[in-house]
């Protein structure tokens, strides 16, 4: 048997972006940058006033106060969007607005509230150094240098400074095709008529739905029967995705028939006992470049050795540099049992205390029990040697969706 840093070991190195793709920035929010994106202008594009007010020269304000205020003569108006406005002569002052354009000679904008109308002049209540409430050209950033650098990750801020900068697509990593062949003899599909011996195929939505958080694309093939032909074929078809993951036919039984398929289509794989609960059955190959992972087909085995095997690697295809979850120290709030052969990803749920976060194991823990992948948090990682853990116990975790960052109440101050 091996180690679960073994097998991934064995696999990680196999995972690598699959090419990259131009999308506009309506698709970029969970894509990585193939490439740095160069900035292309000055941010802001030109000088503007940060407030509602007057555009001066801070020279004439100088020494302003409401007790000593300056008196300047009116010069024209510069709003947003606007024309761009004249220069503005000595010892005069300009209507100005939020993120109008500076005119040329005017260093600082007195805001509006430090001054106070006087028929064809404006006093100025307040002096204004040079630069105050200007927001000058090139000052959040410059042209010319790395905005973006590769492998970063689009989010919404990612997007604004791009498309302030006219930048309407970026070239990103691929979203990986992952196909997903479930076989079994007993599976049907949501939709068939129920039969005495048959059971629906969860895995392959189940899986969907991991493949899709994970940033991938999930592409479900017929149901695959416990037959060496069809499976072989079915195999094949299915080598055309980026990412092939099979589930079920990988143990022992009569009618498991991965490994000769594998064999048949030439996939070198290896076939592993790791050292995990659920999910002992695993398995490993590549089909030239293409990885095909083999996970059990009990419905939670499946699950979990997907999140622990298979997501790092999709993450990688997708360009994440940081391809692996963030590990959480848990408390137990409860004594737990389990059997200490090998480690155990056990289903907790999670809640943030003023301790810290605290696991509650959920009931069921079986690899067939669906109930115990509903509602889940977290894995938490049970060590092999130990059979009873008491509450208060310190474990290691990954947090499986961000429920742990939501709450009820708002973040009002
Ligand atoms: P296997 O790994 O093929 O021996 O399957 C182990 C157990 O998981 C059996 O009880 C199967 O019926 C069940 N199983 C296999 N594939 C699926 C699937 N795609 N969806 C739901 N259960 C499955
Ligand atoms: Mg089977």
């Amino acid at each position: 048997m091996i180690s679960i840093k073994e097998a991934l070991e064995a696999m990680m190195p196999a995972f690598g972006p699959v090419g990259a793709e131009r999308v506009g920035l309506m698709e970029a929010p969970g894509r990585f940058l193939a490439e740095d994106v160069l900035g292309r202008s000055d941010l802001p594009p030109f000088s503007n006033s940060a407030m509602d007010g007057y555009a001066v020269r801070a020279a004439d304000v100088e020494g302003a106060t409401e007790a000593a205020p300056v008196a300047l003569p009116l010069a024209g108006e510069s709003r947003a969007g606007g024309e761009t406005p004249s220069a503005l002569p000595a010892g005069r002052a300009m209507r100005i607005f939020t993120g109008a354009m500076m005119p040329p000679g005017a260093d600082a904008v007195v805001m509006q509230e430090n001054t106070a109308p006087d028929g064809d002049a404006v006093k100025i209540l307040k002096a204004a150094g040079p630069g105050e409430n200007v927001r000058a050209q090139g000052s959040d950033l410059a042209a010319g240098g790395v905005m973006l650098p590769a492998a970063a990750r689009i989010s919404a801020g990612e997007v604004g400074i791009l498309a302030a900068q006219r930048v309407g697509a970026v070239t990103v990593y691929r979203r990986p095709v992952v196909a997903i062949l479930s076989t079994g003899d007993e599976l049907r599909d949501v939709t068939d008529p129920d039969e005495p011996g048959t059971i629906v195929n969860s895995n392959a939505y189940a899986l969907s739905a991991q493949v899709r958080e994970a940033g991938g694309i999930p592409w479900v093939l017929p149901n695959v029967p416990d037959d060496l032909e069809v499976t072989v074929q079915r195999l094949q078809e299915a080598l055309t995705a980026d990412l092939v993951i099979s589930c079920g036919g990988v143990s022992v039984g009569d009618y498991d028939h991965v490994k000769e398929a594998f064999d048949r289509v030439g996939i070198s794989a290896d076939f592993w006992k790791v050292a995990v609960k659920p999910g002992k059955p695993l398995t490993f190959g590549l089909a030239g470049r293409t990885p095909v992972v083999g996970l059990p087909g009990n419905p939670i085995s499946a699950m979990v050795t997907f999140e622990a095997f298979v997501r790092p690697g999709l993450r990688k295809m997708l360009g994440d540099p940081r391809p692996h979850r963030v590990r959480h120290e848990v408390t137990l709030t409860h004594p737990h049992r389990h059997s200490p052969g090998r480690p155990e990803l056990g289903r907790a749920t999670v809640a943030r205390t003023e301790s810290g976060l605290a696991a509650t194991m959920l009931r069921l823990q079986g690899s067939g029990s669906l109930p115990s992948m509903v509602g889940v948090d977290a894995l938490v990682m049970l060590p092999r040697g130990v059979r009873d853990f008491a509450a208060g116990a310190t474990l290691q975790a990954i947090l499986l969706r961000d429920g742990q960052g939501a709450s009820e109440a708002p973040f009002e101050g």
